[in-house]
């Protein structure tokens, strides 16, 4: 998208959240989920597909355009952009980068419309941070393959019409074989569907009870021999992993997006705070010590801040697709726990109630270390891309 119909993107998508999702807080607090109206007017702002491909009906916006909104999304409940975040990015980016025409046709102006919900679903109960171990398969049946296993942890999984699903085809040694690659590398034999919810032997469990984030739902998934045509393979046999981790790679930019509008919301809160509450007869801004708290997020949150834009800029010019958006996650998601501990230092005992905004947010940013790649997962891709790049050793 050109800069210029950017901003003005980006200016009503900070009016639209400033404006008519903050004063809704409370309700997604409390009811655990988006109002119906917010959703409609997210799909008419077009926030269903902003990073789809403009052909499909999406903005088609860059990673760095990307950063910048997420910049607005982070200012309020997280759970208003979970809503459309997977058709964004994980589930719909397999689509848009690794889909084939027909695939993309028949999904993606659904995905950019907000008709159709897709959930990314990856993550098993022994194969979360090392996806490559994955257990669910998927075995040819005629010119059909079948679905067997289970999924945790999949976000927008009771409200998705669609699911990319990742599951075995093939030992780590067959696709190997064929691929003219290493089989020492992970994922070999990992392939990637899309996948109808109302699939016969598909079947979603409960919504998972979270510490934070309400309104953005997660729940298992399990395949009980879902049938699934030779069409709805997505991409190459055998390579999905690779996709898998193109399109992660993509995401954790804008998660450093989201933590930056978080710890902005939460410094914000802690100064009109600091300014209006009195102790000793005078605001507790007064005190050097909450100025310091003040000054310590203020400072980390411009590095934040400047990190994500720059490794999203090397993203979009290919310079760097891996370590950039790692370290950017890894900075800026720890950085957004520490300004959130702060803020509710600064807010003191009222900082612990459920009725102060840097308490929920205190809550919600704790996920942010642990999806999309943990923090220590974080590292070890930083280190493994900086020691890749050293001669053999
Ligand atoms: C709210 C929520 C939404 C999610 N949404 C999705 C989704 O839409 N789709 C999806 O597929 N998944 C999703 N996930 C899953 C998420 O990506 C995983 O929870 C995350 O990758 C961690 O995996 P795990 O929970 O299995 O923890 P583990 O992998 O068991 O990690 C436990 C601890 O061990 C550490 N650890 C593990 N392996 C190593 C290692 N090799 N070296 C060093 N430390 C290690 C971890 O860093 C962590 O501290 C979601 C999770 C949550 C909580």
């Amino acid at each position: 998208m050109d800069d210029a119909s950017f901003e003005q993107v980006c200016a009503a998508v900070r009016r639209f959240v400033r404006e008519r999702v903050l004063p809704r807080e409370e309700e997604i607090e409390e009811t655990d989920a988006i109002p119906d109206d917010l959703r409609a007017a997210a799909a008419e702002l077009g926030l269903f597909g902003y990073a789809l491909p403009e052909a499909y009906g999406g903005a088609g916006v860059t990673v760095a355009q990307d950063v910048r909104l997420a910049f607005e999304f982070g200012y309020t409940a997280p759970g208003f952009r979970s809503m459309f975040g997977t058709n964004n990015g994980i589930a719909g980016q397999v689509i848009a980068r690794f889909g084939s025409p027909e695939q993309q046709q028949a999904f993606l102006p659904r995905l950019a419309s907000g008709e159709l919900i897709a959930s990314f679903a990856l993550t098993e109960p022994e194969a979360g941070s090392s996806p490559a171990g994955l257990k669910t398969s998927a075995r040819r049946d005629g010119t059909d393959w079948v679905l067997t296993g289970s999924k945790r942890f999949i976000t927008n999984a009771p409200l998705a019409g669609l699911f990319v699903v990742f599951a075995r085809t093939g030992s780590t040694a067959d696709s190997a074989a064929g691929s003219g690659e290493s089989s020492s590398r992970p994922g070999h034999g990992i392939s990637v569907f899309a996948v109808d919810a109302d699939s016969p032997g598909l079947t979603v469990g409960p919504r998972d009870h979270k510490m934070g984030q309400r309104g953005a739902w997660t729940a298992e998934v399990h395949f009980d021999d879902v049938r699934v045509p030779e069409g709805r393979l997505v991409g190459t046999e055998g390579r999905g992993y690779r996709s898998a981790m193109t399109v992660l790679a993509r995401g954790r930019l804008h998660i450093a997006g989201m933590c930056v509008g978080s710890a902005q919301r939460v410094l914000d809160e802690s100064v009109r705070h600091a300014a209006v509450s009195r102790q000793g007869g005078r605001p507790i801004g007064d005190y050097q010590l909450v100025q310091a708290m003040l000054a310590e997020s203020y400072a980390e949150l411009a590095a934040g801040r400047s990190l994500a834009l720059a490794a999203a800029e090397r993203y979009d010019e290919g310079a760097d697709v891996a370590a950039g958006p790692a370290a950017a996650k890894l900075y800026c998601s720890e950085m957004v726990a520490r300004v959130a501990d702060r803020g509710v230092q600064i807010h003191g005992g009222l900082g612990y109630l459920r009725s102060t905004v840097v308490e929920r947010m205190y809550r919600d940013c704790r996920l942010y270390r642990l999806y999309e790649g943990t923090s220590e997962i974080q590292k070890l891709i930083i280190a493994r891309e900086l020691l890749a790049a050293q001669p053999a050793r």
